[in-house]
């Protein structure tokens, strides 16, 4: 089987979010779980100038002509040298040295991504190298699968189209102009909403055999009002074809017996390393630890998806039992603002840093005993898994991959963390305060904490998902070419 997989990032060349782990994790994983003879996967992702100002070493391809009115575009190809899964990164006019992965021009990024989904078709058919699926992410890469859809293109016959949805509401605004500049037409005559259908991740959803959700509890909330991004309808209708798959955490990166980063590692044996973390923080920090209150940690994109303001709301509220709050986030103006504002509020129990700073976050997550994600949507999430490989009991609401992950079973002897159900601050207060209460019984805290470490979130586990979803694609394609009677 060969899977060409399309991501507008991936690590370790260029992480703006999730969507770079996943790119960088993905293919290796599957790689991994299969022998070299039956299955291969090859990545491409588009040369952005933060790749091209410190490349890694990289053989030149080809030189490529790709349609475009009213000129054809001139897409370059390269290949990264010495890495176990073929990676490719495609360039062209659209990736200046000096342009931003994204951009707030939507309408620039619509002809980036569309001209970069189209090159990496025009290439891996000059290279001759017929996939059995192309596997799309996001808006930036479903033109990839409209295009196999409505080109009716020889070479890819018999190629299946799957794409992963990491965040359904970016649909790719702005982009209209760009599909029909490279001659994919809107899809008047399809069953997607009429207001969708000249937008990138709609027509990949259309022209997609399967369309993988990163958890299975996101895989249902896609179909619902709250939660569907106005497809919701079209969504259900594809109900048969939708699959939640559970991202999964970087385990060599995320390792608290192993992370460079803190100064006492510690695994399940050594918890109580855990506390001389935490002291070394508040050193770090300048801080004075509080008797007997827990630390809380967030560790997040300041975004009103993340409910940064439930969390202030609901902390507000918590002033008569003894708790510490760490905030580490970059993001929104007035969500970093109110961060702020509670530190001057309550600087004894409130720290908010504003930065971008992953030495810190893994401090942080081995300080702390608690991690609050409040979100009010989380297609997968990874701070949570992240959490309880530290031993520290997420605090999440009960949507998306946190409610995959997180088991809050009422009794703690049999959870991993807390989950409340409605995005509103005295919901998510009278969970802190259930946090809290089992905080002093060391013994259920400490089973918690041990559930918490010993859940399995490898890729390896989300690799053989993936994996049987292109085997039944494949299968089902095949099985329909025969009925035609289509040459295999
Ligand atoms: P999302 O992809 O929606 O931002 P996730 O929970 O899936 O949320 O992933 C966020 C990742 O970014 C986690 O690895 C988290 O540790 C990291 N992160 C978020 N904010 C910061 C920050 N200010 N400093 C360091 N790491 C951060």
């Amino acid at each position: 089987m060969k899977v060409f997989f399309l991501a507008a990032e991936a690590e370790p060349y260029v992480k703006v979010g999730g969507l770079g782990d996943v790119a960088g994790s993905l293919p290796h994983a599957l790689q991994e779980i299969s022998s070299p003879d039956d299955f291969e996967i090859r990545v491409a992702i588009p040369f952005h100038g933060v790749i091209q100002q410190q490349p890694p070493p990289l053989k030149f391809l080809t030189t490529l002509q790709i349609a475009h009115y009213p000129q054809p575009l001139q897409a370059q190809v390269y290949e990264v040298e010495h890495t176990p899964v073929k990676t490719y990164f495609i360039s062209g006019t659209p990736f200046t040295r000096d342009a931003p992965v994204y951009s707030s021009d939507t309408s620039l990024d619509g002809l980036k991504f569309t001209f970069f989904s189209l090159a990496s078709l025009e290439f891996i058919q000059a290279i001759d190298w017929q996939p059995d699926v192309v596997h799309a992410n996001d808006w930036h890469t479903a033109p990839a699968l409209y295009a196999l859809l409505v080109k009716h293109e020889d070479f890819f016959r018999h190629t299946a189209r799957v794409i992963t949805i990491h965040n359904l509401p970016y649909l790719g605004h702005g982009a209209a102009e760009a599909l029909t500049e490279f001659g994919l037409p809107p899809a008047l005559n399809s069953p997607l909403p009429s207001w969708a259908q000249q937008l990138p991740l709609p027509l990949g959803i259309h022209a997609a055999d399967r369309i993988i959700a990163v958890s299975p509890t996101y895989a249902k909330e896609i179909q619902t009002a709250d939660f569907g991004a106005g497809l919701e309808e079209y969504l259900s209708s594809r109900q048969a074809d939708i699959v939640g798959i559970l991202n999964g955490l970087d385990l060599k990166t995320w390792d608290p017996a192993t992370d460079a980063y803190l100064a006492y590692p510690y695994d399940l044996r050594r918890l109580s390393q855990k506390v001389e973390n935490k002291r070394v923080l508040f050193e770090d920090l300048g801080w004075k630890p509080l008797p007997d209150a827990p630390l809380i940690g967030m560790v997040t994109r300041l975004d009103y998806q993340k409910g940064i303001d439930i969390a202030i709301a609901a902390l507000r509220q918590l002033k008569d039992i003894p708790w510490q709050a760490v905030i580490l986030g970059t993001g929104n103006p007035a969500l970093e603002q109110a961060v702020y504002q509670l530190q001057l509020e309550i600087p004894d129990r409130s720290r908010a840093i504003l930065r971008y700073d992953p030495k810190l976050s893994h401090r942080l997550y081995a300080a702390a005993d608690l991690l609050l994600i409040p979100s009010r949507y989380e297609p997968c999430g990874l701070a949570q898994m992240i959490a309880m490989r530290y031993g520290t009991l997420p605090i999440g609401r009960a949507t998306g991959g946190l409610r995959d992950t997180i088991i809050d079973d009422g009794n703690p002897y049999a959870s991993t963390g807390f989950l409340f159900q409605n995005p509103q601050s005295d919901e998510l207060e009278a969970t802190i305060r259930r946090a809290i209460q089992i905080y002093p019984n060391r013994r259920a805290w400490r089973a918690m904490q041990r559930n918490a470490m010993a859940q399995d979130f490898s890729w390896t586990r989300s690799a053989k998902a993936y994996l049987s979803v292109y085997q039944d694609v494949v299968q089902e394609k095949m099985l329909y070419s025969v009925s035609k009677g289509v040459h295999l």
